[in-house]
């Protein structure tokens, strides 16, 4: 190994080399499980703060492995994001969080002021037909196109501000939600929320879980209130923890929150339940 250049010894690294085959087989398993049907959502609310009623919910991605259990979509999205496999994952996700709304609303066990609120990552976005697959969607379950919300990080718009005015656009029209999720967490400029139809601002985990009921923790998020506030839009705080969060954002008037203090994203048949419950926090 000693005649190899420091370069070639890396490539020999058994703890390189592993981390290498590690990712060539989540990969593998990542196409076999489009096909196979191992992906499931499960759903967590989002609370009304000033009435402490469920108003919505987020879709949120989950993978169960035959053998690895269920799989984090912190590990699987970004891999799915190099490959383009998100493209397809997030077609399917999607599709199954319009069919549960709309399941629920003919159950009539929630009304069309709920919404169902769905990530879509930057490169996913960048797709040409992505109006038209959610055109379909919307079309093959009838939903109410006005309680379906998409969360789009800054980055989404960054690369392409041209094709996505356009897409956000026809969103518009069509009267879907737009959310920036991880709001404050990017390097963007704040021009674009001129420019673009967004109606919420997602407020990190990353702002949330400072708060300890102090003035100094607040950090950023009166600013972000504040901007919502000028350009009409609603705030999302996610990742509320603890009740002393919660009242610290509600003496923001922030208007909805989300976290672990209400409720883990739920599979479908929780979700249901907790939905029959109609709890009020
Ligand atoms: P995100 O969009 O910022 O979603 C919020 C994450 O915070 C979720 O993690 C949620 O389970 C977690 N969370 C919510 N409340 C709390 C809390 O009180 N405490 C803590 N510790 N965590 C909380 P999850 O489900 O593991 O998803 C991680 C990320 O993966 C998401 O972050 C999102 O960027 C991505 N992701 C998940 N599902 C999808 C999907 O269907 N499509 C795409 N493109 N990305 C997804
Ligand atoms: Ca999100
Ligand atoms: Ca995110
Ligand atoms: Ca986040």
């Amino acid at each position: 190994a000693k005649t190899l250049g420091k370069g070639q010894y890396h490539l020999f690294d058994p703890t390189m080399h592993a981390a290498a085959v590690q990712a060539l087989q989540l990969e593998n398993d990542l196409r076999k499980a489009i096909h196979q049907e191992e992906f499931v959502v499960h759903y967590q609310p989002i609370i009304s703060l000033s009435t402490g009623k469920i108003t919505g919910f987020e879709a949120l991605v989950r993978w169960q492995h035959p053998s690895r259990g269920t799989v984090s979509p912190a590990l699987f999205i970004p891999l799915a994001e190099e490959t383009g496999l998100i493209n397809s994952i997030g077609k399917l996700v999607l599709s199954l969080a319009c069919h549960q709304i709309q399941e629920w609303y003919q159950k009539k066990l929630i009304d069309e002021s709920i919404f169902m609120s769905v990530n879509i990552s930057a490169r996913q976005f960048a797709q040409l037909d992505i109006v038209e697959q959610i055109d379909q969607i919307v079309a093959e379950t009838q939903i109410n196109p006005q309680c379906l919300k998409l969360e789009i990080t800054e980055s989404a718009f960054i690369n392409n501000a041209q094709s996505a005015k356009a897409i956000l656009q026809a969103l518009r029209q069509r009267q879907i939600q737009l959310s920036i999720d991880d709001f404050g967490t990017g390097y963007s400029s704040l021009s674009y929320l001129h420019n673009f139809p967004v109606d919420t601002l997602k407020v990190d985990r990353s702002f949330v879980s400072k708060l300890d009921g102090t003035l100094e923790s607040l950090g950023l998020i009166p600013a972000i209130k504040k901007i919502a506030e000028t350009m009409k839009m609603s705030v999302v705080a996610e990742g509320i923890e603890t009740e002393k969060q919660l009242a610290q954002l509600r003496e923001l008037n922030c208007e909805f929150g989300q976290g672990y203090f209400f409720a883990k994203p739920l599979p479908k048949k929780e979700a249901t339940e907790l939905i029959v419950a109609s709890p009020k926090w």
